[in-house]
């Protein structure tokens, strides 16, 4: 399994070190050509606005969209949840805009910039996940098809729809590596029903 990080700015060196400890291989995608033969795609945490730009730049922005659409498995953490977005409160327009949800960026106030906390999210399974928020977006509103995996008092943390998956948090900054294998499981199916 081959997975791509997209490394423009932000945690991807994280990502890429746990994926690499399962098994997967890993690739660091800064250009279009380094997407050629992915089975999944991770966004990092990190600062959206210019991840976002840095793709439109390197011209990442309408392949990735493209490989989305065509139902590749995606994750994205934090900023990697905004990539996704359909629709970003306050801001005239998405980025990738390929899951529909409405996020809110650092939405938990200035109380709260960063917190870590214990999510039960049922896919994962037993123990709850400890996770790390670090000026983190949350999802106010989903469309039909979107699945709610993790919520952190009554704000929606962790969505599914189809392949893709968003977390508000940073499953690259602990040792629980249940998000990446849960993620590799997407993977493997999606490659089950595409080889051969
Ligand atoms: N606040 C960042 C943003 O809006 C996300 C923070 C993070 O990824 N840790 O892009």
């Amino acid at each position: 399994m081959k997975i791509g990080v997209v490394a423009v700015q932000g945690a991807f060196a994280e990502h890429a070190r746990i994926f690499g400890d399962l098994g997967a291989d890993t690739v660091l995608v800064r250009l279009p050509k380094h997407l050629d033969g992915v089975d999944g795609l991770v966004f990092p945490g990190g600062e959206s606005t210019s991840i976002g730009r840095l793709m439109r730049d390197y011209n990442l922005m309408e392949p990735i969209r493209e490989l989305g659409q065509q139902g590749l498995p995606m994750l994205g953490t934090c900023a990697g949840m905004i990539l996704l977005a359909k629709r970003i409160e306050g801001e005239p327009e998405p980025h990738l805009g390929l899951m529909d949800v409405t996020v809110v960026r650092n939405s938990f106030g200035r109380q709260r910039e960063s917190f870590e906390t214990d999510l039960d999210i049922p896919v994962l399974g037993k123990p709850h996940l400890h996770a790390v928020f670090i000026r983190a977006p949350h999802i106010t509103s989903i469309g039909q098809g979107v699945e709610v995996l993790a919520r952190y008092e009554d704000r929606i943390v962790g969505v599914k729809q189809g392949n893709l998956v968003a977390l508000s948090f940073h499953p690259e900054l602990t040792n629980d590596y249940r998000v990446h294998k849960y993620f590799l499981s997407l993977v493997e199916a999606y490659r089950g029903q595409h080889v051969g």
